[in-house]
């Protein structure tokens, strides 16, 4: 078993891998006979029974076999959302992190489902490989990307993590068997998605994902240029244009500022001299702007504000890389200003075609409450190929607002993140599976909700992964 620690809140664990609150002398111990767990942005936690760190999959089978009860598995709990949080047990699958195999002339790589992105991307960068998406966490598992549909940006390459997978090994979560989904394996009868499509966006609720099989591309370097778009009317194509026309894009808006920051990625030949690269992500980028660069030196004084939710002003200059953690403001000049401050995410995909009139709504919403102290996130990708993404059904408009937790009084951010989703939901959003949010998944098709619910039942016929956030998006009740 694994003897790190389950993160720097959790309590510690005991020699046979099992955080028990018997032995958690720790401030962050929950009431007797349970352990605290938090998220990465700190704003959820629960006192869950045991911390289970299994290493192997025989000691996950083993462990299903032997626990009962309500149980979850976690990955690097970077969620805002409440996938992991439980009043059972949790396992942390990411003892479970090993590259089990790079076949190169089929380009397809199997993973332990516990691994962390960075370390993936390192290893297949060093293989001359890389995946075909790149969201902004590299601290996340590839098991809770997968999850919650995580995406990146674009529509020339798949957006969503989870489509690269094109075999997946599941264990039920009572331990009693192991499930090979690929293309071809008929556990659902459904005509309008296949087993894999169903499985690769899991909910956490198809027993643990011990594996995956993922298709990988050559290795790239990325150039990166930053540029301030100015919103006039019809900006809703004018962003949809942009985005086609780069391979990646990240667009920062300020609605005060009528403006959108926009960070455009494009895919170019591996560079000869990798000292003018710098790695993101598994593909490595270059730049001409002489300020555009991260210090990860920077990285723990900037989690470390995060967790602790403390305010201070950072001066982090303009980033190539999006930065671990979010800023509150962005001075569009030599050097950036950042304030960070705790934050939540109220994330949505809606239709492109309603982008620029949710913008203007929110906007307006934004004049006349509470004004956002972080720039708006939005990411546009095109359709997705795994069933339980809401980007399955049209290409999607990703809109991320991140709300000040040391902003307003709790009753007026309330106000906000429901007048913010009332817009989203207005125009035709999707709630992110990972993010805050109103909604689940009566939001997708109902065949493709039963087809899931059919392979769910298979794969938890206990129904032990049932947990608020389950209820809460209408999986279970
Ligand atoms: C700084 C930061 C940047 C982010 N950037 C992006 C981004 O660019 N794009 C985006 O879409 N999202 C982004 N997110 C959201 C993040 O990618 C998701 O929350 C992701 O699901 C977190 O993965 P995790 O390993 O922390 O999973 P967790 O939060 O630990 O778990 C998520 C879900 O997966 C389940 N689970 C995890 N592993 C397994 C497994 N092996 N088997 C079965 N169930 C499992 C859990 O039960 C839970 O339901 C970001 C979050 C942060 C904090």
């Amino acid at each position: 078993m694994s003897s790190d620690t389950f993160d720097k809140s959790s309590a510690p664990e005991t020699s046979n891998g099992v955080e028990s609150a018997e032995v958690a002398a720790d401030p962050n111990q929950g009431p007797a006979g349970t352990v605290r767990i938090r998220n990465w942005a700190m704003t959820l936690e629960a006192d869950v029974v045991a911390v289970h760190k299994p290493a192997t999959k025989a000691e996950l089978v083993e462990l299903l076999r032997r626990t009962n009860g309500p149980l979850r598995m976690g990955g690097a709990r970077h969620s805002w959302s409440s996938g992991v949080m439980t009043k059972g047990g949790v396992v942390d699958m990411r003892g479970m992190n090993r590259v089990l195999s790079i076949d190169a002339a089929k380009e397809i790589v199997t993973v332990e489902a516990g691994i962390r992105m960075q370390d993936l991307y390192e290893r297949l960068d060093a293989e001359g490989f890389a995946l075909p998406s790149l969201p902004s966490s590299a601290q996340i598992t590839l098991g809770g990307a997968m999850a919650n549909a995580v995406h990146g940006s674009g529509f020339k390459y798949p957006a969503t993590v989870a489509d690269a997978a094109v075999e997946l090994t599941l264990i039920k979560s009572d331990g009693s068997g192991e499930v090979t989904v690929k293309e071809g394996t008929r556990f659902v009868d459904s005509n309008e998605v296949t087993d894999l499509q169903l499985a690769r966006v899991h909910l956490g609720a198809l027993g643990a994902l011990y594996s995956a099989a993922l298709k990988i591309i050559p290795r790239y370097d990325l150039k990166i240029e930053e540029k301030t778009i100015t919103l006039e009317e019809g900006f809703g194509e004018q962003l949809h244009r942009v985005a086609q026309q780069n391979d990646h894009h990240l667009f920062f808006w300020f609605p005060e500022l009528n403006q959108v920051r926009a960070k455009l990625m494009n895919r170019i030949e591996p560079l000869q001299d990798p000292g003018q690269a710098q790695q993101l992500h598994g593909a490595r980028y270059v730049t001409d702007a002489p300020s555009i660069e991260y210090d990860p030196k920077q990285q723990d004084e900037v989690l470390d504000l995060a967790r602790n939710g403390r305010t201070q002003e950072l001066h982090i200059p303009v980033t190539s890389k999006p930065p671990e953690t979010m800023v509150t403001s962005w001075h569009v000049g030599p050097r950036e200003k950042a304030t960070l401050r705790r934050h939540g995410d109220l994330a949505y995909g809606v239709p492109i075609d309603r982008l620029e009139a949710t913008m203007k709504a929110l906007k307006r919403m934004f004049a006349e409450t509470a004004p956002p102290v972080m720039p708006m996130w939005i990411r546009l990708v095109g359709r997705a190929d795994s069933a339980m993404a809401t980007a399955f059904d049209r290409p999607e408009a990703k809109m991320e607002f991140y709300p000040m937790l040391d902003v307003g009084t709790e009753a007026e951010r309330r106000t906000q993140l429901e007048q913010a989703s009332e817009i989203f939901l207005q125009n035709g959003g999707k709630r992110h599976w990972a993010k805050q949010g109103i909604g689940g998944v009566s939001s997708l098709s109902p065949n493709r909700v039963s087809a899931f619910q059919r392979l769910r039942s298979v794969m938890d016929p206990a129904n032990r992964l049932r947990n608020e956030y389950s209820d809460e998006i209408g999986l279970t009740s």
